[in-house]
């Protein structure tokens, strides 16, 4: 079964507020076993609301709409969903009463507006709201010879969530034949997207029951996994098996089986090994020693290091030796090696990495051009330079070097 989610509120447009429900309406639902295909953000507006309405029934089998059921003028899911389906809205006396109670309780009068809350779809079911005045609504049944279910949902949050899981769930799952989503998440690092889906697309395309998705960031990849199947133990052996084979056909390149983050597997590595690492950057300016120390434990591990911006510093702190720095310029292949043995030999770590680099948007030039950065990683087996032309802006480039320096750690920890 799929499901689609409209999201109701002029503040979701804006830059001010984010829909979040939809996130956790998917989440649910997807424990359900239920898809979600669309979600859309729909202002505070009755044709598009009205348009919405239509749209979803034409194509989803349950369909959410979160928000505009409060009691002010703009809150129209209402008069907008009775419209969409030709439904009548009837005032129900009993939670009239309801709300006319709550509000006596706290010593206040209802205003005419509330009114409106108490108004339910012809053939709905109310869904109690016990931390707000907006009840929610239920309905089940054929629309155009289709079985649909639609709900209307409050959007405070903690409304929604509160109902969801209350009154919604086992509804649901009394409803929906049991289906069971398993997924998993490859991750590789530095390889190109084009190269990685030429040799994994003839892999997944032959399990056209696992829906496999490609998601590239700055320096990495991720494939990402899911089948849906009647048993989760079904579910699980169709993605385990396709990423057994995706595993196969990449080998080492792949750094993480279980979402891990490259800096939890090169945590994981050095502990293992029993290493320490330092660090030198200049064009990263702390970034590596960030993404390292931003895991708890780190200190087990990490030592520390600099951020030698200047050609002094270079020198003072990492041991460069200025001739070098004058013969082949402060980004050359030469300093980058210098910086990572001298801030181990500095710090008397295992590994010592050293980056220096041009990240623009300024300061490039013929040759040196603006993406030009090298890494290099310092240990008993010697040391390893690399140089890379990355694309992007200043934050993408930062990026992508320090995750070239996390992969080489990683690869040299193997
Ligand atoms: P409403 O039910 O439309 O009156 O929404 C009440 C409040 O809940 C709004 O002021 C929003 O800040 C919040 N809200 C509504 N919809 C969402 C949503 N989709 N995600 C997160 N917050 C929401
Ligand atoms: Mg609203």
């Amino acid at each position: 079964m799929n499901a689609e989610i409209i999201a109701v509120g002029s503040e979701l447009l804006t830059p001010l507020r984010q829909d979040t429900n939809s996130l956790y309406l998917t989440e649910k639902l997807n424990e359900l076993g239920v898809e979600v295909r669309f979600k859309s953000i729909v202002g505070d507006e009755r044709e598009g609301l009205v348009a919405a309405a239509k749209l979803a029934m034409r194509r989803s089998d349950i369909i959410i709409f979160s928000g505009g059921l409060g009691p002010t003028e703009d809150d129209l899911t209402r008069e907008a969903v009775a419209e969409a389906l030709g439904l009548k809205l009837n005032r129900d006396p009993q939670l009239l009463a309801k709300l006319e109670e709550r509000f006596a309780k706290r010593g206040m009068k209802m205003s005419a507006n509330n009114l409106k809350q108490a108004d339910i779809l012809a053939s709905a079911a109310v869904l109690p709201n016990t931390l707000g005045t907006a009840p929610g609504q239920w309905i089940s049944g054929k629309y155009d010879g289709q079985e649909r279910i639609l709900l209307l949902l409050p959007g405070p949050p903690y409304e929604l969530k509160t109902m969801f899981d209350a009154e919604c769930i086992s509804r649901l799952r009394a409803k929906i034949p049991p289906q069971h989503i398993a997924r998993r998440i490859l991750k590789i690092a530095l390889m190109p997207e084009s190269q990685v889906d030429a040799r994994v697309s003839p892999l997944y395309k032959a399990y056209t029951d696992v829906e496999t998705t490609i998601l590239a960031g700055a320096g990495e990849i991720q494939l990402h996994f899911r089948c849906r199947k009647p048993s989760q133990s079904e579910a699980e052996a169709r993605v385990e098996e396709l990423a057994g084979k995706i595993e196969d056909e990449l080998g080492d390149a792949i750094f993480s089986r279980k979402g891990e983050t490259i800096e939890q597997i090169v945590s994981y590595l050095l502990q293992m090994r029993g290493m320490t690492l330092a660090v030198a950057e200049s064009c990263t300016g702390g970034l590596l020693a960030e993404r390292i120390t931003s895991l708890s434990g780190s200190s087990r591990y990490f030592l520390g290091g600099a951020v030698v911006y200047s050609n002094e510093l270079k020198t003072q702190f990492a041991n460069v030796p200025k001739t070098l720095i004058d013969k082949h310029g402060a980004v050359s292949r030469e300093v980058a090696a210098a910086m990572a043995e001298g801030i181990r030999k500095r710090c008397l770590s295992s590994y010592g990495v050293g980056i220096t680099g041009v990240a623009g948007p300024t300061g490039g030039t013929d040759q040196k051009p603006v993406g030009l950065v090298y890494i290099a990683l310092a240990g008993d087996e010697g040391t390893q330079v690399v140089e890379r032309n990355f694309p992007g802006d200043r934050k993408r480039i930062r990026t992508f070097a320090t995750q070239q320096a996390l992969e080489m750690i990683r690869r040299a920890l193997l």
